[in-house]
């Protein structure tokens, strides 16, 4: 039976409470807003599933003939709809156009991240652009081999960690199973996220309905600048990685489930088939790519995943760059984010303070956080803001 010593081994993939027999593992949420399993001792006949599918305790790392891209979507709607360039639509596009069922993160009615499936092109929209929370799984994992079963295609989307935990849960390799994981630097807690939304539609949207979240809106300064957007209907909320609460909590790494401090899935060779992430250094491999409209980085990591792209390259303006090239100097892939000293107390307070002392104690927007946020935005509409960054960096290492 699976014992969980340190809360930093365990992702909350599900997989061990989706493959127990005797369904005696649920997943029950921590005063962090994080989902833990807990064993029912009295339902445990000790059969040992739910250790040996952990993709934590058996982490592993295999190496593979990878392909590197970086590509932009032709379609512009697309591409502005997503969270880089548009990357994942074409794969989903290319399992359904085959009657297969896709699998992905996106929202409930009440704005929770959640995964779950579409049958139907019409509703890809839902799962484009990053959420920026811990998505709860469910049983999807159960429901994605029950497709597979009866030979329909699956596409499934996650952080790497949920792809492994659906792979080891699985454990045979499925012709039909395409999997995509995003390039992921940690996931924030739920709890943050619903403090943080309920605040942000109380005090700013006029406790109107929310309609739409974007975490990383381009449409304001563009795909290099990350800008979170809250719209309702006759209000909108929209602040910058310097301003913004929730921004600066992940950004900072104080808001992020413990396993991601000590990841086990940082590695250059991922399980799945397609690596997506963003790629903010397009000119340094192809000038023509970019337009701050968004890019996205893609490792193909598999035979499968190969044969794929050939079907569905035609959807990009796409150039080939060296895997050695496109992976250089890609922290988040290798290296796991840093606990900060304050994370104790922002996760202790944030079940005693109400949202707004909450927010205000961790993240004041003072003076010197709206002169930088300033001096930025000046520099983005000059144009001149990645040289002013690379002056200031140089500077900075003398
Ligand atoms: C939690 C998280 C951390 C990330 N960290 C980095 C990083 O450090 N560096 C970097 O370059 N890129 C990171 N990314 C990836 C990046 O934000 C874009 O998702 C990526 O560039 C793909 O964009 P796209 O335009 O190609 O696809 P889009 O169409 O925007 O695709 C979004 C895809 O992400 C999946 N997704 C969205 N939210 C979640 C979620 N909460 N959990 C699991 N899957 C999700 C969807 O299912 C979909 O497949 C992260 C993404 C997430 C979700
Ligand atoms: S040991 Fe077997 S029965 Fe017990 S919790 Fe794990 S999977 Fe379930
Ligand atoms: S990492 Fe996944 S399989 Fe391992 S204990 Fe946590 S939820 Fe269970
Ligand atoms: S950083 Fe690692 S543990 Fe955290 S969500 Fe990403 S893959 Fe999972």
């Amino acid at each position: 039976m699976i014992k969980i010593q340190e809360k930093s081994k365990c992702c909350g993939c599900t997989a061990c409470m989706n493959i127990c027999p005797k369904q005696a593992i649920k997943m029950v949420e921590d005063e962090e807003g994080f989902l833990y399993p807990k064993i029912d001792k009295e339902k445990c006949i000790d059969c040992g599933l739910c250790e040996n599918v952990c993709p934590v305790i058996n982490a592993k790392e295999q190496k593979k003939e990878q392909k590197g891209y970086i590509l932009n979507n032709k379609d512009n709607n697309i591409r502005a709809d997503s969270t880089s360039g548009g990357a994942f639509t074409p794969i989903a596009e290319y399992v359904l156009d085959r009657k297969g069922v896709v699998f992905g993160a996106t929202f409930d009615k009440d704005f929770k991240v959640i995964h779950r499936y579409i049958e139907n092109k019409t509703e890809i929209g839902i799962f484009r652009g990053s959420k920026y929370v811990q998505s709860y799984l469910g049983n999807c994992f159960a429901q994605v081999e029950r497709f597979l079963k009866l030979d329909r295609y699956v596409c499934f989307s996650g952080t790497p960690c949920q792809i492994e935990g659906l792979k080891r849960y699985l454990k045979k390799d499925y012709e039909k199973l395409i999997t995509v994981d995003v390039m992921c630097h940690a996931v924030p807690s739920p709890l943050v996220w619903k403090k943080y939304f309920n605040y942000i539609r109380k005090s700013k949207l006029n406790k109107e309905k929310v309609e739409k979240v974007l975490f990383r809106d381009k449409s304001k300064y563009g795909f290099k600048y990350s800008t979170m957007t809250l719209k309702s209907k006759n209000n909108e909320y929209s602040r910058g990685v310097e301003t913004d609460p929730y921004l600066r909590a992940f950004f900072g790494d104080l808001s992020d489930r413990p396993s991601c401090y000590d990841c086990a899935f940082k590695k250059q060779y991922h399980e799945s088939d397609f690596t997506i992430w963003d790629c903010f250094i397009a000119e340094e491999f192809d000038k023509k790519l970019d337009d701050d409209k968004g890019t996205s980085r893609m490792l193909v990591n598999t035979e499968k995943g190969k044969n794929i792209f050939k079907e569905i390259e035609n959807k990009f303006d796409v150039t080939e760059i060296k895997v050695e090239k496109l992976v250089e100097n890609v922290k988040e892939m290798l290296y796991s984010v840093k606990l900060p000293e304050k994370r104790k107390d922002f996760f202790y307070d944030i079940n005693i303070l109400d949202e707004e002392e909450f927010f205000n104690k961790y993240f004041p927007n003072n003076l010197k956080v709206k002169l930088k946020r300033i001096a930025r935005i000046t520099l983005i509409k000059a144009g001149i803001y990645k040289q002013t960054k690379k002056v200031a960096k140089k500077i900075l290492r003398k």
